[in-house]
């Protein structure tokens, strides 16, 4: 899934909305270049007015976290390479629509969750 275009952005704060679950709360998200200083709830969006919970907070953690996956990735034996977004979905719709998907049963699984629940 792809993440929603921010839908402001003035110098170094963006409105966002936190992804974290079906909530989706407002979020105003102050940077400093690639790095995440703060994230408060948006006191004007509709729907969170404002509410921020502590998930939505530690966003900036997992953004610089150096572990996080930054890009798609083939599992080649015990070992992991990174690969390009056309190469992985041009590969994944290949083995979708073929049948050659390297696993039985489904080829494609949508999973639509809260991490809360
Ligand atoms: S994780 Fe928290 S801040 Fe994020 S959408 Fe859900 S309730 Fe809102």
């Amino acid at each position: 899934m792809r993440a929603p275009a921010p839908r402001v952005t003035t110098g170094e704060m963006a409105l966002h909305t936190c992804m974290l679950c079906e909530a989706v709360c407002g979020i105003r998200v102050d940077t400093d270049g690639e790095r995440v200083t703060s994230i408060r709830g948006d006191a004007d969006d509709p729907f969170s007015r404002g509410h921020l919970c502590p998930k939505a907070a530690a966003l900036g953690d997992v953004s610089s976290d150096p572990d996080r996956v930054r890009q798609p990735l083939r599992r080649v034996g015990d070992r992991f390479v990174p690969i390009g977004w056309d190469e992985a979905l041009d590969e994944q719709l290949v083995d979708a629509l073929s049948g050659n998907a390297s696993f039985s049963g489904v080829a494609v699984t949508v999973s639509a969750e809260s991490p809360s629940s």
